[in-house]
């Protein structure tokens, strides 16, 4: 008889806060659907979404994700949640050197407070100086860390902006202009690229379901 080998984490970070979405969404149509067939159909699409996520998943991964359609309210997704948890792939460790050689040019680098971090919560890595009003940002793209030095000015606190990594709002401190400046290759050729993002990085990680606008953006700048 073979033995069936202990299950390897299979999900980043930004796919759990996805799952979470679509469940929370799930107990909503659980609490409000009279109609019988209109549950069924959400857990048909909520199974199908989350097999999406992982289209090579092992017979016991498909499993536990198919799993998630029989959450029917808060305290079952917040189990289901703690049995995938245990799975997530964490933020690769990253040393204060590594980052320090990602910023070369920043003298007197505030750093992150790299002891405390809970890298299974976090999709990129990002920390704010609030003196330079400056904002660090350092993603793991394929093999290599990437880390980009931007500027922000806090939004006035009546103005609600998007967060375009996360889609949360907020005004003032919470999601604010963000600019990064990018040598263009003209002499003396700078051009500033911009987005709204949070300023808490740890809010924003928590939700974040997707590393395409990420990506994007990081290409901008390259
Ligand atoms: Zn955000």
């Amino acid at each position: 008889m073979t033995q069936e080998q202990p299950m390897v984490p299979f999900l980043h970070p930004h796919q759990l806060n996805y799952i979470r979405n679509q469940l929370t969404n799930l107990v909503g149509v659980f609490y409000f659907a009279g109609d019988y067939r209109v549950l069924e159909a959400s857990r048909e699409g909520v199974v199908a979404a989350l097999l999406a996520l992982v289209p090579q998943a092992t017979p016991e991964q498909r499993r536990l994700l198919e799993d998630g359609k029989n959450v029917r309210d808060k305290e079952e997704l917040k189990l289901y949640i703690s049995r995938l948890e245990p799975y997530v792939i964490p933020f690769p460790e990253i040393t204060a050197a590594e980052i320090r050689k990602l910023f070369p040019k920043v003298k007197k680098l505030v750093l992150p407070d790299l002891a405390n971090l809970d890298r299974t919560k976090l999709t990129y890595l990002g920390w704010r100086d609030i003196a330079t009003q400056s904002v660090y940002l350092v993603y793991r793209s394929g093999e290599k860390w990437v880390g980009k030095e931007c500027k922000y000015v806090p939004s006035p606190k009546n103005r609600m902006l998007q967060c375009s990594w996360c889609l949360s709002s907020g005004s003032g401190d919470e999601v604010a202009l963000v600019t990064s400046r990018v040598k263009t290759k003209q002499i003396d050729g700078y051009k500033t690229f911009g987005n709204h993002l949070c300023l808490n990085s740890t809010t924003c990680n928590h939700h974040i379901t997707s590393t395409a606008e990420i990506e994007a953006y990081l290409a901008t700048l390259r």
